[in-house]
């Protein structure tokens, strides 16, 4: 990213279209959530980007600071199993962005919210929640940047394309923690709301990126399918389930 007020501009912006796209989305949120649990998913998440957006708008930080109050507006709006997860997760990986928005503090961010998640929720691979989204999204985002040495706009159209396969991923699974794991195997057959909506705001940074960084020297955004390697949606490493082998079948 260049100078500071670009760099805010982009931020609210990210926010604002999330917050719009969790609006938009709220109801098919909701759908998710009542097959699976006790459907306030979509209205959580609508509620909590809301007030996400106007505590950001009010601020004067950084980028760090912008996004430690986009965590602090979650924790207190979203409730339930998520907002603790997505609000305080963004709260302590926030301090990743002190130096800005760069492919490395981008990295790092993501790799600092991925573990937090993971140290609060507890959840593997496989247990049909957020993880099942996010651990392919950093983990696609991390190596495209560090090993591939891909645009930031490329490693972001990748790890967005890898939480897509994540989210598929979590239907036939059963769930083993959150609330749905109450159904037991009535919870096989559904896409999970979390990581549905963990999709849809990498989805949204995506497009709110390509806006920002349009003048990259990566024009050659039709060759995304073409490049794209045969790589599995989860880490095979981080299955820690009976559910591992699903890993390679499944996806297109
Ligand atoms: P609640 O389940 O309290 O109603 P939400 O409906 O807002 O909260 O969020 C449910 C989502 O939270 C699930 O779809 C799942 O992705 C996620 N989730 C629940 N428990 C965990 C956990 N222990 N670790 C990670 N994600 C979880
Ligand atoms: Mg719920």
């Amino acid at each position: 990213m260049v100078d500071s007020e670009t760099e805010r501009e982009a931020l609210l912006a990210a926010i604002s279209n999330v917050a719009d796209r969790l609006t938009e989305e709220r109801e098919y949120l909701t759908d998710l959530d009542s097959a699976i649990g006790d459907a306030d998913h979509g209205a959580n998440m609508d509620r909590g980007f809301e007030a996400a957006l106007d505590r950001a708008e009010s601020t004067d930080g950084d980028a760090a600071e912008m996004i430690k109050t986009v965590g602090t507006a979650l924790v207190s709006a979203v409730g339930g199993a998520s907002g603790p997860l997505y609000g305080g997760s963004i709260m302590s990986a926030s301090a990743e962005l002190e130096e800005g928005i760069t492919p490395e503090t981008t990295v790092a961010f993501a790799e600092a919210y991925l573990e937090k998640v993971r140290d609060r929720g507890d959840a593997p691979v496989g247990a049909k929640t957020m993880v099942d989204a996010l651990v392919p999204a950093v983990h696609t985002y991390k190596k495209s940047i560090e090993a591939d040495d891909l645009p930031p706009l490329e490693a972001l159209r990748k790890a967005v394309d890898a939480a897509e396969r994540g989210v598929e991923f979590t239907v036939p699974l059963r769930a083993k923690k959150g609330r749905a794991s109450y159904l037991g195997w009535r919870s096989v057959g559904h896409q999970d709301p979390g990581a549905t909506s963990t999709l849809l705001i990498l989805e949204e940074l995506l497009q709110t990126t390509e806006q920002y960084v349009d003048s990259e020297a990566d024009g050659d955004s039709d060759a995304r399918d073409a490049t794209a390697p045969a790589e599995p949606a989860i880490d095979p490493d981080d299955a820690e389930t009976e559910n591992g082998d699903a890993v390679d079948g499944e996806g297109e």
